[in-house]
């Protein structure tokens, strides 16, 4: 592998796969070494299409544009973006009182009321009679609630943390222009053949116009195909199958149903999986993520048009299939797999894309420190394995903490006992009394969500004793009301998010 040695980057990258994840890539690799000479080429296939869904994010998705100088202004009108304020889950829970709960991203403003929460929630867990419905305590979810935008007023001194989302197909088309504009060289042919030299290492790919294009470095990004990582290096695929059944996908477009514009993704329990609802500008993007050993399509598409209210049979459906695991390394060879290719967690909590940054700055980092031993090869792959596997681990709380027993789907996903250590440790501690902010303390590194968000979803999802019983009158507890308007006072420093948009676009 030829390599830059004063700045300590590979002399050429071939990019292979034009999603979103060969743009994100493309764009951090040029920010970080193309001044330093490094040739970056992306080369896409047009009779191989993208993916194309994809709508929500999460916040780092903010760092991704600031770090590239684009402001919202300029890729948000383009891609139909709104701002994101959390997610909302509603019938995940069958609980009187926690049918429906909101994860928020947390917020400085929030530190005032997350004491509160954290005090009630302890309270209940001993049983007794106190609110500790997460949806109370957290700024985001009036802001959701309200269909406000997540930047406050000029003249406001609160923040709040937020994503966005995109239309699937436009932010790959915007992200191009960019890459394009900034010297990236973008071809387009299908690779037919990867070629090895005798290491095994990467030489080149044979295309079917372009002929042979050789690199230094290769990144794959073409999907599910996994061209490069799964079937030229035979690089094991993992399987998530045990603790995540969904394998398949339907996804509808619908109308937006009336002025004013949500600011939250809503994820509702069906009854094989679960249907996303993603507002942008101009429509909403809907999905169903369901299992296909429970499910087939007929019924799921059914299934979600009438969920939807889509009763318009012109409006077709797009099916997809998803592998659902991760690749038991990333940076393989001269070689590194990022998005689809390298692995894919169902889209709950809209991760993929943050996981494709993840993966692409962590190499960045690494590969600039110049040891090119496998040794530091292993530590970087350990690093996003973790990642992978700890969102793993969150996304199945979802399915462990139902109490829906109207399918079979959700009983095998309650009594489902393939638990990891760590999901192990953090219901035990939490069931049975125990400190778990001290506990997701010790497993912090290990951990790709904060305490708050396990906390929301514990408490979220009515994981509590039974009959709670009355408290003592000398045990000091938080109202309620005082929180709600106290965070409604906050609220109101907020604008519509309709108008934000559309100021964006207009101005
Ligand atoms: C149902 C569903 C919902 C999702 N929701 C979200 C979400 O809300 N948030 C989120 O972050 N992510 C989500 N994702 C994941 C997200 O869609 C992907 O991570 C993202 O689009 C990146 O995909 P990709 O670029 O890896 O692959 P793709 O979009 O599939 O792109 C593959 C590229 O490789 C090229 N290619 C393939 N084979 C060859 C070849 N032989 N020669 C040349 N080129 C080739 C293709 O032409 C294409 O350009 C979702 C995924 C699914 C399935």
């Amino acid at each position: 592998m030829a390599i830059n040695i004063q700045t300590q980057c590979p002399k050429k990258i071939l990019i292979v796969g034009g999603g979103t994840a060969g743009w994100m890539t493309a764009m951090l690799l040029a920010d970080a070494w193309a001044q330093s000479g490094c040739e970056i080429v992306l080369l896409e296939s047009s009779d191989i299409g993208i993916i194309g869904v994809g709508e929500g994010s999460t916040p780092k998705m903010r760092r991704f544009f600031d770090k590239l100088g684009i402001p919202e202004s300029q890729w948000m009108p383009a891609c139909n973006g709104t701002y994101k304020c959390g997610i909302r889950f509603p019938n995940w829970a069958t609980r009187k009182g926690y049918k429906s709960y909101y994860h928020p991203f947390f917020s400085i403003s929030d530190n005032q009321t997350v004491r509160a929460f954290a005090d009630n929630v302890a309270l209940r867990r001993e049983n007794f009679d106190v609110h500790a419905h997460p949806d109370t305590f957290f700024v985001s979810n009036y802001l959701a609630k309200q269909k406000l935008a997540p930047i406050a007023k000029p003249e406001a001194a609160y923040q709040a943390e937020y994503a966005y989302h995109f239309d699937a197909g436009l932010i790959g088309k915007f992200l191009k222009e960019q890459a394009v504009a900034r010297g990236i060289k973008h071809l387009v042919d299908t690779v037919s053949e990867v070629q090895q030299h005798e290491n095994g290492d990467i030489s080149g790919v044979q295309t079917q116009q372009l002929g042979f294009i050789a690199a230094d470095f290769f990144v794959d990004c073409t999907g599910f195909a996994s061209v490069i990582t799964s079937k030229t290096l035979g690089v094991p695929f993992l399987s998530y199958k045990d603790v995540l059944f969904n394998d398949s996908a339907v996804a509808l477009p619908s109308p937006l149903d009336g002025d004013s514009l949500a600011s939250q993704t809503i994820s509702s329990a069906l009854k094989f999986g679960w249907a996303w609802k993603i507002p942008l500008i101009n429509r909403f993007g809907n999905g169903y993520v369901y299992s296909s050993d429970h499910a087939d399509k007929e019924i799921a598409e059914r299934e979600l048009r009438q969920h939807i209210g889509l009763t318009d049979e012109s409006v077709e459906a797009r099916h997809l299939k998803m592998r659902v695991g991760r690749a038991a390394s990333s940076w393989n060879k001269n070689s590194l797999a990022v998005g689809l290719s390298q692995g894919f967690i169902e889209p709950l909590e809209a991760t993929a894309l943050m996981i494709v940054q993840d993966t692409v700055e962590n190499f960045i980092t690494q590969f600039s420190g110049g040891d090119f031993t496998s040794k530091y090869r292993d530590e970087f792959n350990t690093k996003i394995n973790l990642i992978f596997d700890s969102i793993k681990d969150y996304i199945f709380m979802h399915y462990k903490l139902n109490t829906r027993n109207d399918t079979s789907y959700w009983i095998e996903n309650r009594e489902n006992e393939n638990l990891s250590d760590s999901v192990v440790q953090i219901l035990d501690v939490w069931d049975h009394g125990g400190d778990l902010l001290e506990e997701l303390k010790r497993q912090g590194p290990r951990l790709a969500y904060s305490p708050t968000s396990w906390f929301c979803i514990l408490a979220g999802m009515g994981r509590f004793p039974r009959k709670p019983k009355k408290l003592k009158p000398k045990i000091p507890v938080n109202d309620p009301d005082e929180i709600r308007r106290f965070c409604e006072s906050i609220a109101r420093q907020f604008p519509d998010h309709r108008d934000s948009v559309s100021a964006m676009r207009d101005g």
